[in-house]
């Protein structure tokens, strides 16, 4: 649950929508209406999962300071060298 609930800029504080439960629920987050009726505005509050994913995302995105390349390479040849 987040520590400040949302609320609508016209309508005050939100409702929490009910869910169904499922994983790929709980891994999106949660969902907030507004409570009038004719107000259509609604908020995802992303659980945790979702933004981890998306900050490692994000990370692999960014151009590294040291390539996987380099990594990969480094690896093959520790497994490259003839046993005695
Ligand atoms: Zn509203």
């Amino acid at each position: 649950m987040p520590d400040r609930l949302p609320a609508c800029t016209h309508h005050g504080p939100m409702r929490l929508r009910p869910s169904g439960g499922t994983r790929e629920q709980q891994y999106c987050g949660v969902w907030y209406d507004c409570r009038a009726n004719h107000c259509r505005r609604s908020v995802l509050i992303a659980s945790p999962a979702l933004l981890a994913d998306l900050a490692q995302q994000a990370a692999a995105a960014r151009p590294a300071h040291h390539p996987p390349r380099e990594q990969s390479s480094s690896f093959t040849s520790a497994f490259g060298g003839t046993r005695s």
